[in-house]
């Protein structure tokens, strides 16, 4: 059923101010508020004005607009899909692998996006660390010399003011061991106004560099205004990585996935990861298959700049860390340092090295 969409003025939050602005019918806001009461929900001006309601499968819509299919939790599904709960020794910080942490210092995000690996985490409601407990984790990293770098994270980070956020880098650039400060963060999308000059100075560190990971999913997210506040981050010298999530019916064909990644690139950004979708609760309707992402990535191996090749990686349930789930190209051939390497056509090549 088509609607009147008005762009709103502030974030929408409830299911009723969503069928208010044209963007969910309003015989399903009963439904979605059953959705709401276990998962939270934000969509912001700006991801607002990007969806268009007239279309049920909307890209940019599907990624933040609840919907009832969350309620089915299916096998397997966990609260703690990538097992970051072992991995806390103390409020704020995940130390899983040897010589990296994820810092968070809040838990909110500007936007919830109904496929969130951290859903159970997330939300309006769960604390930022106070500042007693954003001592205790700094002092952990200082106290852990073989932590090389600090990755903030929660949450969206790019919350915090500019002046809480340039305190927390100031901080940070002062650990003698750090050689890195990485954001992860999906504000210069979804909140491009907060990448404003205060932010861009308090994003860059005295002596290490920031590095910032942007979390987009497809190009409809990627507007003039988001193409710009990526621009004045680049544009003071930081450099800019992307992931995304390979969700089912959103992004898994290679045309959506070519121009994803072109995208990013044309705006600075070099894609880093595809993420399987993790196992998070009442998220089944986003994940695709293994085998189908192995696929997608093989097809654009061999037809996209190789600038354009994320890894596609997956979070091992249970902690275990992080690995490509891309085809391996190369097998052994009978004696040693012969090898069969595959080429992107699938035909197969003898290899001595
Ligand atoms: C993903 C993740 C990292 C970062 O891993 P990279 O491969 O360096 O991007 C670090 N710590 C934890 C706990 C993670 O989940
Ligand atoms: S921005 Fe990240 S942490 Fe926040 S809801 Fe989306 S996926 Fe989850």
């Amino acid at each position: 059923m088509p609607r009147d969409k008005q762009t709103p003025q502030k974030t929408l939050r409830h299911p009723a101010d969503l069928a208010d602005h044209g963007l969910v019918a309003p015989t399903d806001v009963a439904a979605l508020e059953r959705v709401a009461a276990q998962f939270a929900v934000a969509v912001t001006p700006a991801m607002a004005e990007r969806i268009d309601p007239t279309d049920p499968d909307d890209p940019v819509g599907r990624q933040f607009l609840p919907d009832a299919r969350e309620l089915l939790v299916t096998e397997g599904e966990l609260a703690d899909p990538i097992g970051d709960e072992p991995f806390t020794p103390v409020k704020g910080i995940t130390h899983r692998y040897h010589d990296r942490v994820l810092l968070k210092p809040v838990h909110a995000c500007p936007v919830y996006c109904r496929f969130c690996f951290r859903r159970e985490m997330v939300g309006p409601g769960s604390d930022a660390l106070d500042a007693g407990e954003l001592d205790g984790a700094i002092a952990y990293i200082q106290d852990n010399p073989q932590i090389w770098e600090v990755i903030l994270t929660g949450g969206d980070p790019m919350i915090l003011s500019p002046r809480r956020m340039g305190d927390l880098i100031a901080r940070l650039n002062d650990i003698p061991h750090l050689g890195l400060v990485r954001i992860h963060s999906r504000v210069p999308v979804v909140d491009p106004d907060r990448i404003n000059a205060e932010m861009v100075a308090a994003l860059k560190g005295t002596r290490i560099p920031t590095w910032v990971m942007l979390h987009a999913n497809h190009w409809r997210e990627l507007g003039p205004d988001q193409v710009a506040a990526i621009g004045r981050l680049v544009d003071a010298g930081i450099p800019m990585l992307s992931q995304s999530v390979l969700l089912r019916g959103l992004n898994d064909d290679v045309d959506t996935l070519t121009r994803t990644f072109r995208a990013l690139i044309s705006a600075r950004v070099k894609p880093h990861y595809l993420h399987h979708g993790d196992l998070a609760k009442g998220t089944g309707h986003f994940r695709t298959s293994v085998a189908a992402g192995r696929a997608l990535m093989r097809q654009l191996r061999g037809d996209v700049s190789g600038l354009c090749q994320p890894t596609y990686v997956l979070d091992i349930p249970g902690g275990h860390g992080k690995v490509p789930l891309t085809q391996d190209y190369l097998s052994p051939q009978g004696e040693d340092g012969i090898w069969l390497v595959e080429d992107p056509r699938g035909s197969r090549h003898s290899y001595r090295g």
